[in-house]
């Protein structure tokens, strides 16, 4: 690839950022399409957002990805917000569209892709979302604009909790999905919302390296099949969630699905043109 100076620029804001496989995604997708665009990733915290928004306005950049511990900041940062970026409360996208920055969010859309490529109708039906933050945020609105009955999130009580009620109460506000908070730590709560739950997933950092060998449910039998268990983390690939879920017979949908369905949705809204998505998965293996 000769790099002209033809050539724009989408970043990724985000730290730690250096073991995200995006990058590697989207410039594959991008070459293959033939587009003069490079994606780079920027390790930027919640102290130098603000700087890197001026300097991507003032570059002209495309746009950028974001990703942890951005999510919910970036919001504050845009000009116009996407109403399903607006109901989760996070936007992992912002494109720059002549010079108006509009946010999106296309954790949620991927996510819930993932689980119906299983041949799941999410219409009427229930999900045990563990986790609070931008990931579970935006599957979660997104489970509920798609017909969920009900999603009932737990999360530790960290720095997540408050938010999590803030996001229940918007989405029971403005959709016919019910959410309730539960405390992830009342164990007997937990295991009775799973016995009677269609979905469970995964939208923590347990799991993801360096807590890679916790998951979120105690064994297996905790599982049964006919339980579809979804992922977010894809680092490693089969989380012990993913492992414990097979061993119970549940269909499993791994954090792979999310990140090349999302990464599908964001190339779109920044490049206007469609996501090579069998190329990328036969390149990223
Ligand atoms: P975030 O920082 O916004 O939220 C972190 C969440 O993890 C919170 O709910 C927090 O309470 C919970 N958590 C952290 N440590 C915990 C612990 N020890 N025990 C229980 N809960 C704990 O992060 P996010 O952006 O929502 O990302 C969450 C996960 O989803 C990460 O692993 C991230 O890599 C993954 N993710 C994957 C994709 C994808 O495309 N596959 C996209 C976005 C996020």
């Amino acid at each position: 690839m000769e790099v002209t100076a033809k050539y724009e620029l989408i970043g990724l804001m985000a730290y730690p950022i250096r073991h995200s496989l995006s990058p590697t995604m989207q410039n594959c997708a991008l070459e293959k399409m033939g587009l003069p665009i490079c994606y780079m990733a920027f390790e930027v915290d919640n102290a130098s957002f603000p700087d890197a928004i001026k300097g991507l306005r003032a570059l002209k950049m495309r746009g950028t990805g974001v990703s942890m511990p951005n999510k919910q900041l970036a919001i504050e940062y845009v000009d116009e917000l996407d109403p399903a970026a607006e109901l989760a409360g996070a936007i992992n996208t912002i494109v720059n569209k002549d010079g108006r920055l509009i946010g999106y969010n296309t954790d949620g859309t991927g996510h819930l892709h993932g689980i119906k490529e299983t041949g799941f109708d999410p219409k009427g039906k229930t999900m045990v979302l563990v986790g609070a933050g931008g990931a579970a945020t935006a599957i979660g609105a997104r489970a509920a604009v798609e017909g969920f009955k009900e999603v009932k999130l737990f999360n530790r009580k960290d720095e997540f909790w408050e938010g999590a009620h803030a996001f229940a109460k918007r989405v029971n506000e403005k959709t016919d999905c019910v959410v309730t908070v539960h405390d992830l730590d009342d164990t007997a709560a937990f295991r009775a919302a799973i016995d009677s739950a269609d979905v469970l997933t995964n939208a923590t950092k347990v799991g993801m390296k360096p807590l890679h060998e916790l998951s979120v449910v105690g064994d297996a039998s905790w599982l049964r099949p006919g339980l579809v268990v979804s992922e977010c983390v894809y680092n490693p690939h089969i989380t012990k969630l993913l492992t414990q879920a097979k061993e119970a017979g549940c269909t499993t949908v791994d954090g792979y699905a999310m990140l090349l369905w999302q990464g599908w949705e964001q190339f779109k809204l920044w490049t206007g043109e469609d996501f090579p998505i069998e190329y990328v998965k036969e390149k990223m293996g």
